[in-house]
């Protein structure tokens, strides 16, 4: 497995929610040397020296400061941290037939039949009052197994292979724990108990609020008989963020080199911390000199959008149209639609093909079929807030939206490649 497989890896494991990513990335550019900033204040930036400003814990941008004046054009990156998940209630807790069950929303276009048989955990941000009377949050994992939605036996529903549908509101609600007629929760209480464990400088605390997700325990893994696959949760989008990371730190020093990974995608993006948001052009503001410096700085920038891409799946290959159906290991895919689901201009995908022409790496071309609806990403969102040029890319991929995903092995290589020659503005 090569180097940076292994690392993404490792990094999606981490990463259990968008907030962790925000730090695991973080700790991550630090190592690195890159500095925190507010990204208010305008400060002494020194050309090569990194800087990072997060916001909601759960959105982050990088950026390498250039010897050139920024108004001379920067080259960006982009991905979103959150993937769909089980997201719990705030009153979630339900008692009945012995045991506990945990009631939860669903956060973005999950899909849902995977989630049954999962040995789960449970993670996020957790606020709450600590024993000087301040207001904390903290990121809080409980990273075992901890809960677990069982599928109904088909002895009880013999139609399942064939009919089985799912509703959100009475079927996923995961198995917490078994009581009996004696027992009484408090969901925040449990909740503080794991804080105070993990954090024990709190001694202790009142939870007076929480965002928390289920996740999949099973550790990220490459398979396949060749192992040419990587296996995970939260490939969609961890691998864009990971590898846009990993390009950054080895890119040219000497360049304008900006990340943004932005959390909130798979609900639209429309939030503070969300591409929508200001976060990216508040950054480009306090960094410009001026209103008319901002604005040639975004008419001489171009973006790549990094997010992934419908693999041809060998079942159902007539999902895809004829000459557009990507195939995993064989490279980033450029992702057009006419209709601008997707932000590639004709420019723009040339753009991408010379770069991975002199990086020889190869590269393939989506469009969804006629027939169907194109779904969208960050790419049309950002270009449209900034009016940056910008290109959606990104890796091919099966079971996209799954509790596990399916990625080519060789192609986080290939995407890192094309983003540092991107960085490095061989073309
Ligand atoms: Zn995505």
């Amino acid at each position: 497995m090569s180097t940076l497989v292994e690392a993404l890896l490792e990094f999606i494991a981490e990463a259990s929610t968008p907030f962790h990513a925000v730090s695991a990335m973080s700790w991550r550019l630090q190592a690195a040397g890159f500095q925190p900033w507010d990204g208010v204040k305008s400060g002494d930036f020194q050309p090569g020296q990194g800087y990072f400003v997060t916001r909601n814990d759960s959105s982050i941008v990088a950026f390498r400061v250039g010897e050139a004046p920024l108004s001379a054009g920067a080259r960006l990156v982009g991905a979103h941290t959150d993937s769909p998940n089980l997201s719990v209630k705030p009153n979630p807790l339900k008692l009945r037939h012995g045991v506990a069950q945990l009631a939860v929303d669903v956060y973005g276009g999950a899909l849902l039949n995977p989630w049954f048989d999962r040995d789960l955990s449970l993670a996020g941000r957790v606020s709450f009052v600590s024993n000087k009377g301040q207001l904390h949050s903290e990121l809080l994992d409980f990273k075992r197994p901890i809960a677990v939605v069982p599928s109904l036996a088909i002895h009880l529903d013999r139609e399942a292979n064939s009919q089985r549908s799912i509703n959100p509101q009475r079927d996923i609600l995961p198995l917490l724990m078994g009581i009996d007629d004696e027992t009484s929760l408090d969901f925040k209480a449990l909740l503080a108990a794991e804080l105070v464990q993990q954090y024990p400088e709190y001694e202790n605390v009142e939870v007076l609020d929480f965002e928390l997700s289920f996740y999949d325990t099973q550790a990220p893994a490459l398979t396949g008989f060749n192992q040419d696959f990587i296996s995970a949760a939260r490939l969609d989008n961890l691998l864009s963020c990971y590898v846009g990371l990993s390009a950054l730190l080895d890119a040219d020093p000497s360049q304008w080199s900006f990340l943004i990974c932005t959390d909130h995608e798979e609900v639209g993006s429309t939030s503070a911390a969300g591409a929508q948001g200001p976060m990216l052009l508040d950054v480009l503001k306090a960094l410009s000199e001026d209103d008319a410096a901002e604005r040639a700085l975004r008419n001489q920038s171009w973006m790549m959008s990094v997010d992934n891409a419908h693999a041809v799946h060998p079942n159902f290959s007539d999902k895809h149209d004829d000459n557009h159906g990507p195939l995993l290991n064989r490279g980033p895919v450029i992702k057009i639609n006419r209709n601008q689901r997707y932000a590639t201009s004709g420019e723009g995908a040339a753009l991408a093909r010379l770069i991975a022409e002199r990086n020889s790496v190869p590269i393939q071309s989506f469009v969804v079929r006629t027939d169907l609806g194109c779904g969208s990403t960050i790419g049309p969102i950002t270009a449209a807030e900034t009016g940056i040029a910008t290109i959606d890319i990104g890796v091919p991929t099966l079971g996209m939206h799954s509790i596990r995903e399916l990625a080519g092995a060789q192609d986080p290589d290939f995407l890192k490649q094309l983003l540092v020659g991107f960085y490095d503005r061989i073309a």
